[in-house]
């Protein structure tokens, strides 16, 4: 048994993301070489545990397909983090996900320092649509 892939993403379980991510992979070619973690907060168990369910699953991504690039996708409105409602204005929300994904990221860099990881922030504007961007 041997096969790899080049991705693999971490993203919330939440079902309005899921066009926009068929989207974004399809886009970027990624569609075939990509293992696909989905679980409500997305990196919310990578900073709120000290190796929970998320991580085990990338390091079997990592051991098993031999990824060398991981994508990590925070989204607004998000209800594992208690939704929008929670923040008095979508640019303070962004922020906040935006510093959950670089937490998660310092973390993950220093175990996996081999890995490029590409932090990535959804809009989630509607039930159809949320609009990712890739956070520098
Ligand atoms: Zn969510």
């Amino acid at each position: 048994m041997s096969h790899s892939c080049t991705h693999a993403i971490v993203h919330c379980m939440d079902f309005r993301l899921n066009p926009s991510i068929q989207d974004f992979l399809e886009t970027h070619d990624l569609v075939n070489t990509t293992d696909i973690i989905g679980v409500a907060g997305a990196v919310k168990d990578i900073n709120d545990t000290e190796q929970g369910f998320v991580e085990t699953q990338i390091d079997l991504s990592v051991k098993l397909h031999s990824i060398s690039t991981l994508m990590l996708m925070n989204h607004t409105d998000c209800g594992a983090y208690g939704g929008s409602d929670k923040f008095e204005t979508k640019e303070e929300e962004k922020e906040f996900h935006i510093g959950e994904l670089r937490k998660a990221k310092e973390k993950l860099s220093k175990k996996y320092p081999e890995l490029e990881i590409i932090m990535l922030l959804g809009d989630t504007v509607s039930r159809e649509q949320t609009n990712i961007e890739v956070i520098e």
